[in-house]
């Protein structure tokens, strides 16, 4: 790359912020600036500074020093993983991709001026904004639950100290206590990801405290991979879980965390591990600029650029964009497809229809894997699934075996896609 490391190493925040802006100190290079450094803005910042080869600078603003993925967190529930091998720095997106990186939030965006505004009280210009956010949750979705409670009942969908928490619940819990998982309503990030965690724990107790149960209340009449779910569960953990969808007062469920009470359809139960996945919308930074249309961030099908704003594109969770799941495999094609059309926008370059692609794999238990996969395209109103596929019931042990170590390597493969 042509770009001088010793302008990205070393400054401190607000210097950095302070280069970061060519219409305040006259840079001629156009500037993209990135919001959130997860599965969607880390490969966007990286595949721009890449195939850029120094003609766009790039600034990835994100608070967090070390980014745990979501993905790959319910193993190590199930102690398969351990949390470090989660854990990614952005030191190789600055070093060796010149990336201005800026550990700090964005609190909104200025999107006539084309600047970006820090908590640590900095602004930053842009030609091009990225925002790849993340979730936040609905407040009041499961009534008696709010941020002041994710200590004694934790949602554990960001990961980092609260999969760490509920690991330490689900491992010191009684013997022969109830774990309860409040599931969310639809869309949420990713689809199997509760069921796969339920799986994982049901591992846990099936080392270590085997006459355990867990009760999953669901306000879904059906879910991603059930019935694969459902056969690994009577195969390897048969009467240990119970699932009750909204038939059966699923859906209309409250929870009281000083007691450690959940009530289902009016009947308080109590229970020892509560597990709150509440209902989720686009990361605040999107409603705070104004890019949101009810819960999420609609954004054009070919670019992933904001449908209210031609210099703002939206990745991953945070969009309303059709059929693609809410996922880190998602987010990570899309951003590719943001990259080639800024480089397209900024600086001429060519581009072509983008095609995504998505598969989520999810472990049952040990080298027992199953997947769910599809191809997308763009069309005007939204990305179209063109063609899927799914795991199989009843496949062999060396099927299941394969697909789990195929798994393992695509982890590799989007880490690295995303970090460098
Ligand atoms: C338990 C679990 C298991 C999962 N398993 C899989 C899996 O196997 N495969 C898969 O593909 N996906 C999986 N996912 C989903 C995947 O983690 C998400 O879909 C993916 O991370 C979405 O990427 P994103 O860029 O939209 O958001 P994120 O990866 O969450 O990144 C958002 C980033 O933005 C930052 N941020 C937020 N607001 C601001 C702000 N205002 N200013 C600056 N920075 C900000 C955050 O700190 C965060 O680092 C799983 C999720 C969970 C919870």
């Amino acid at each position: 790359m042509s770009l001088n490391r010793r302008d990205f190493l070393g400054a401190s925040a607000a210097a950095a912020v302070m280069m970061a802006a060519p219409r305040v100190n006259g840079q001629a290079r156009p500037h993209v600036v990135v919001v959130g450094g997860g599965a969607g803005g880390a490969t966007a910042a990286r595949y721009i500074a890449k195939d850029s080869k120094g003609a766009i600078d790039v600034t990835l603003i994100e608070p967090t020093r070390t980014y745990y993925t979501c993905f790959f967190s319910n193993l190590y529930i199930g102690d398969f993983r351990t949390l470090d091998s989660l854990a990614h720095s952005y030191g190789t997106l600055a070093s060796e991709y010149g990336i201005n990186v800026v550990h700090d939030w964005a609190t909104g965006v200025d999107r006539d001026a084309k600047e970006v505004a820090l908590a640590g009280g900095g602004r930053v210009g842009y030609d091009a904004l990225v925002l790849s956010p993340g979730i936040d949750f609905v407040e009041g979705s499961v009534p008696g639950w709010d941020i002041t409670a994710q200590n004694k009942m934790p949602h554990s969908y960001k990961a980092g100290s609260q999969t760490e928490l509920l690991k330490a619940q689900v491992l010191s819990m009684r013997e022969g206590g109830v774990y309860c998982m409040v599931a969310p309503p639809n869309p949420y990030r990713c689809p199997p990801g509760p069921y796969e965690r339920v799986s994982m724990v049901a591992h846990q107790f099936k080392q270590n405290n085997p006459t355990a149960t867990i009760l999953i209340l669901d306000p879904k009449p059906k879910f991603s991979k059930q019935a694969l779910f459902e056969e690994g569960w009577q195969k390897h953990y048969p009467g240990m879980i119970q699932r009750l969808g909204p038939d059966f007062g699923g859906g209309n469920v409250e929870v009281r965390p000083d007691s450690m009470e959940v009530v289902i359809d009016g009947s308080p139960e109590k229970v020892d591990v509560c597990n709150v996945i509440p209902a989720q919308k686009a990361g605040r930074i999107c409603h705070e600029a104004g890019l949101t249309e009810g819960n999420w961030a609609p954004v054009v099908p070919a670019t992933m650029q904001s449908r209210m704003d031609e210099n703002v594109y939206i990745l991953g969770d945070a969009t309303s964009q059709g059929d693609m799941p809410k996922s880190g495999y998602s987010a990570n094609s899309q951003a590719k497809a943001a990259a080639m059309a800024i480089r397209g926008a900024l600086t001429d370059a060519r581009t072509f229809p983008p095609r995504y692609s998505n598969t989520c794999w999810s472990l049952i238990a040990p080298e027992d894997g199953v997947k769910v996969g599809a191809s997308y395209e763009p069309t005007e109103e939204k990305i179209a699934k063109t063609d899927g596929f799914i795991s199989a019931t009843g496949e062999d042990a060396a099927q299941r075996k394969a697909t789990y170590e195929e798994s393992l390597g695509w982890y590799s493969g989007i880490t690295s896609d995303m970090f460098g």
